[in-house]
């Protein structure tokens, strides 16, 4: 009996890359790059997927905690 791991495959190789908004399945438009001082160091780079319905609410939320670095096209994010 072998073993498969189909259902924990955790590589974003071919999937595509969907607005990180819960439940919004649209696909990236954006990319919001960003770090909490209180949890991360000041190198780490946590990045948010957004569409563009959800780039302003995704950068809202996180520049008003003063989270927010950047925020760049996904297809330059990408190249
Ligand atoms: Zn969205």
């Amino acid at each position: 009996m072998s073993e498969t791991d189909t259902n924990h495959t955790d590589s974003t190789g071919d999937e595509p890359a969907t607005c990180s908004r819960r439940e919004c399945q649209a696909p990236a438009a954006w990319a919001l790059v960003w770090n909490n001082p209180k949890v991360h160091t000041p190198d780490r780079r946590k990045t948010w997927l957004a569409c563009d319905e959800h780039r302003g609410y995704l950068s809202e939320f996180l520049g008003v905690r003063g989270f927010l670095l950047e925020c760049v096209p996904f297809a330059d994010f990408k190249g």
